[in-house]
């Protein structure tokens, strides 16, 4: 059984970027209803291990064909909204804004700087139509050995893990995340989430990978 994790911070501590409303609803309403219909779809097969979110969603084709997208969706969102609170955070000061160490060595080293990252990180947001994700992976299998890092994104609740990629951040730009505070804005809702982007977690899961 999948079980849905708390948030780390309280409903109302993204203020004024988030807003309450949306992450009760977020994560008390529709992340809840992934790890639901997860539980739900898993319980009507014979599993014989249990297997981990990050298998379920490496190798669906070992996932019965009758269930298979229901957990393509429901393990997706569960993975995919477990990130993204954790990769945000309140009361960011100073420094804690901005990437540092490894990780904003690889950022400049790929985009060119912090600030071109984000440009076209939040050009990725834009350009996905409907509902999705996007993300900063890290890809390890490269050839020179280097963790190679890329924006993708993703749509419905697709992850990149189901192709062998880590991601390190999420944005989501379904609407449920945003449309309560900024209706149909979604730049104005990306430049806000901007403000709460947990670096510090984000450069341990760049570390990791
Ligand atoms: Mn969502």
């Amino acid at each position: 059984m999948f079980t849905l994790p708390d948030l780390p911070y309280a409903y109302n501590a993204l203020e004024p970027y988030i807003d309450e409303r949306t992450m009760q609803i977020h994560h008390g309403k529709h992340h809840a209803a992934y790890v639901k219909n997860l539980n739900d779809a898993l319980a009507t097969i014979q599993q014989s291990d249990k297997l981990t979110i990050q298998q379920l969603l490496g190798d669906l084709s070992k996932v019965p064909e009758e269930i298979q997208t229901k957990v393509r969706n429901n393990a997706g969102g569960h993975a995919n909204h477990s990130l993204f609170w954790q990769v945000m955070s309140p009361n960011l000061k100073g420094e804690s804004r901005r990437p540092s160490g490894e990780l904003v060595k690889a950022i400049d080293a790929v985009f060119g700087s912090f600030e071109k990252f984000q440009e076209q990180f939040t050009a990725a947001g834009m350009g996905r139509f409907g509902s999705g994700w996007v993300w900063l992976v890290a890809d390890p299998s490269t050839s020179s050995g280097q963790v190679k890092l890329t924006i993708v994104d993703t749509p419905n609740q697709d992850s990149p893990l189901m192709d062998g990629k880590t991601p390190i951040l999420g944005l989501d730009v379904w609407e449920h995340a945003y449309y309560l505070k900024y209706q149909n804005m979604r730049a104005d809702y990306i430049k806000a989430w901007w403000n709460v982007v947990n670096w510090k977690e984000v450069e341990k899961r760049f570390t990791t990978a």
